[in-house]
């Protein structure tokens, strides 16, 4: 049979580039988790997916009762879950005060990590249900969350201290609206939010790989300056980018290529390892890439899963 894979985010960039590789191999039905549905829709045809391949379902990671609704349709639907990606972020750059998500938490770490681990929590029971051959659950991560990296160390750098915030439920009125505690910056926050992510991923595998034999992996799938994650940056830098990164550092991928490494990570035989951050060479090959020192914190790891458990009502 062909295999199902929720993507989150589907609608764009990354997403929707990984949703039509996926699709155009025949071997995917791709369910498109996005809060846009006419957009994913009109995504989809854009981009010339064959109809017979993919599903688009309402997902709105800024709500907790979106994420359950979802799951509840994703199960009402009767298909098994081979793959999840969790791919959806938002990226708010030069915002000056932060926004929030319907349960209150600030929105970058609300929807990029605390939506997605709750979604991810959940849909395990789904995953071990599966009798697929290959059962993968992968979280998009990125270099900027890495501090042992040229682009990590750009300042805000992430960093999530002792986690005071978060456990104050990131709202401003219980302390702050940053997992460290600090003062409110968006490019931090987006960046934190990425250390989550990856720490997440190792969790799920230090807890569920043994015992359930799936397959759990984060990537840095390369700097794609054209998505519409910047979509909130100034214009000059939306001018500027693209070029720098294609010319200057040489870490621009467009967003075909990045989908082709995404869509690798969900189909390749040969990358059924547990627990490894992809990453690729300037020959497009896939390596097993270092975290950082505070992305591969295993204490601290523990204690994000505690907390976002205990937010997202799980614990
Ligand atoms: P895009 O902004 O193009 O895509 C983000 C997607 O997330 C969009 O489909 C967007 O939906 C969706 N989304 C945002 N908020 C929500 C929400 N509340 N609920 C559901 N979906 C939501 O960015 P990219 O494709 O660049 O980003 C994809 C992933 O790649 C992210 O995890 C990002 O961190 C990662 N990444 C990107 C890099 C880059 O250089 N671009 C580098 C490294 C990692 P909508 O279409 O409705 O806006």
């Amino acid at each position: 049979r062909k295999g199902n894979v929720v993507i989150t985010g589907a609608s764009s960039g990354l997403g929707l580039a990984t949703a039509k590789a996926l699709a155009e191999s025949g071997r995917w039905n791709v369910v498109m988790a996005c809060r846009d549905f006419l957009k994913a829709e009109k995504a989809a045809k854009s981009v010339g997916m064959p109809k017979d391949n993919y599903t688009i379902m309402h997902l709105d990671l800024a709500s907790l009762d979106s994420v359950r609704q979802f799951i509840g349709n994703f199960r009402r639907s009767g298909m098994p879950l081979d793959v999840l990606v969790c791919n959806a972020a938002v990226y708010f750059p030069t915002a000056g005060e932060p926004t929030y998500t319907a349960d209150g938490f600030e929105m970058s770490v609300g929807v990029n990590h605390l939506g997605h681990f709750f979604l991810a929590r959940e849909l395990i029971d789904d995953m071990v249900r599966s009798d697929y051959h290959s059962r993968r659950l992968i979280i998009v991560g990125s270099i900027t969350g890495n501090t042992n990296t040229l682009a990590g160390n750009i300042p805000p750098k992430a960093y999530l201290g002792d986690l005071r915030g978060l456990s104050g439920g990131l709202k401003e009125t219980a302390g702050s609206p940053m997992i460290d505690g600090g003062k409110f910056d968006g490019a931090k926050a987006y960046k934190d939010s990425k250390v989550c992510n990856m720490l997440m991923m190792q969790e799920f595998h230090r807890r569920f790989h043994e015992e359930t034999g799936i397959t759990f992996a984060s990537l840095y799938p390369g700097c794609i300056a054209t998505t519409g994650l910047f979509r909130e940056h100034i214009g000059l830098f939306r001018t500027l980018f693209p070029p720098f990164q294609k010319y200057i550092t040489k870490g621009f991928v467009s967003e075909e290529d990045a989908g082709k490494r995404l869509a690798q990570v969900v189909d390749d035989p040969s990358l059924t390892k547990s627990g490894v951050y992809w990453s690729w060479n300037k020959h497009s090959a896939s390596f097993e890439n270092q975290l950082s020192e505070e992305a591969s914190d295993a204490q601290k790891a523990r204690k994000v899963w505690d907390l976002s458990e205990k937010l997202v009502g799980l614990a």
